[in-house]
């Protein structure tokens, strides 16, 4: 059998595990698991299947096209997908038909959505801006939002499932301030006749340490895919477990003199004759350029540092005189179960957050799903 040259490994049981962990935690709140940028570049069909078969009830994946995806690949209307960025000329006719529910923030959306509108009403949260700045209706314009929310649900166009925010999390004092206006609006547009059966505001990290913002609904995506967000916090520390393993597996050997220069530019040159390791990942697989001097990968539960410049398709390690041999597997992040680092780790070094790493790695690495269960039996 031939090792794959690079495979992005998503461990299905680690994803449902994290579920199972999180719902327990925020019982008996629902939980909304977030699936935008294709499942935090997981694959958002197989996890959407998973999260389905863990009991999840609600999938938060950003776009209407995106929600049309999974309805067309069987995810039914027991289950609700949340959206919340439409672009300018949407038609929302099949969101509507679909049971979608759409998450708006100004009154241009929601009179195309009542336009859109024919056999059944229209399913729509309703955006309040508490003081990030990117959806929802700011104070100023929400009692209009409001006022056509009422004619539209007096009419029979739609349906008011929710009010939401999103937080800024820049400290607990600004989101307290957010929330405080959150409830505000809320209770406003209640005063105003309208009837708001469900509100969510938190996400990952309001939702595990400001109990008191969970409401009837958190969304989270981070937690599940096993990347807290608080500081100095492993996902080991709170039960969680990485979901994905980034691998490749080493593509050529070469044994060097002493003073030879790797790669471009020449910015690393062997110390003594040493053994350099070709592996095919570069930085159009996700593995950013500034990594160089900043992350470790294992090999056989090794760590070695990346030797030169990274290129497009592939990096070198230098592996000293260790037996290192075409086709061992490389591995780049995941559990830390064979010495590797973690994509929290990864965050840290290369001065971001382990989300931005995952939704990087690019489309040629192969995502290959692990713990799939047969669906078959579902509806
Ligand atoms: C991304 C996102 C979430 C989930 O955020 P995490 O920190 O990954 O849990 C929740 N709500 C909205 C509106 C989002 O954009």
């Amino acid at each position: 059998m031939s090792a794959p040259l690079r495979e992005a490994v998503v461990d299905l049981d680690a994803y449902r595990s994290n579920i199972d962990r999180v719902r327990d935690w925020m019982d008996p709140v629902e939980v909304m698991a977030i699936m935008k940028a294709d499942a935090y570049g997981h694959g958002i069909e197989e996890v959407a299947r998973a999260a389905v078969d863990a009991g999840i009830r609600w999938i938060g994946v950003l776009t209407v096209e995106a929600a049309l995806r999974l309805r067309s690949v069987g995810i039914g209307e027991d289950v609700r997908l949340f959206t919340w960025q439409h672009d300018a000329g949407l038609d929302f006719r099949d969101a509507v038909d679909s049971g979608v529910d759409l998450g708006i923030s100004n009154v241009d959306e929601l009179a195309r959505i009542v336009e859109a509108v024919d056999q059944r009403p229209a399913r729509v949260h309703l955006g309040v801006d508490s003081g990030l700045h990117r959806d929802g209706a700011t104070a100023e314009d929400w009692p209009t939002l409001v006022q056509a929310a009422l004619a539209a649900v007096r009419d029979g166009s739609i349906e008011v499932v929710a009010a939401y925010t999103h937080l800024a999390e820049a400290s607990d004092d600004d989101d307290s301030a957010a929330v405080r206006t959150f409830d505000d609006l809320v209770e406003a547009a209640e005063d105003a006749g309208l009837d708001i059966r469900m509100r969510h505001v938190a996400a990952s990290l309001a939702g595990l340490e400001r109990p008191e913002f969970r409401y009837d609904m958190v969304r989270m995506g981070a937690n599940l895919f096993g990347i807290p967000g608080a500081d100095g916090v492993s996902a080991a520390d709170l039960g969680l477990r990485p979901v994905m393993t980034v691998e490749a597996s080493v593509a050529k050997t070469k044994r060097v003199p002493v003073g030879t220069g790797v790669s471009y530019d020449y910015t690393y040159r062997t110390d003594t004759e040493t053994t350099l390791a070709l592996v095919p990942f570069g930085y159009a697989d996700g593995l950013p350029r500034l990594a160089q001097d900043r992350i470790e990968v294992a090999i056989n539960g090794v760590r070695y540092p990346v030797a030169g410049r990274i290129a497009m398709d592939q990096f070198l390690v230098d592996v000293g005189d260790d037996d290192v041999r075409v086709g061992d597997t490389v591995v780049l992040f995941g559990t830390g179960d064979r010495g590797e680092m973690t994509v929290l780790e990864w965050g840290v070094a290369l001065d971001t957050i382990g989300e931005e790493i995952v939704c990087r790695i690019g489309g040629r690495v192969p995502r290959v799903h692990v713990g799939e269960r047969h669906t078959d039996d579902r509806p």
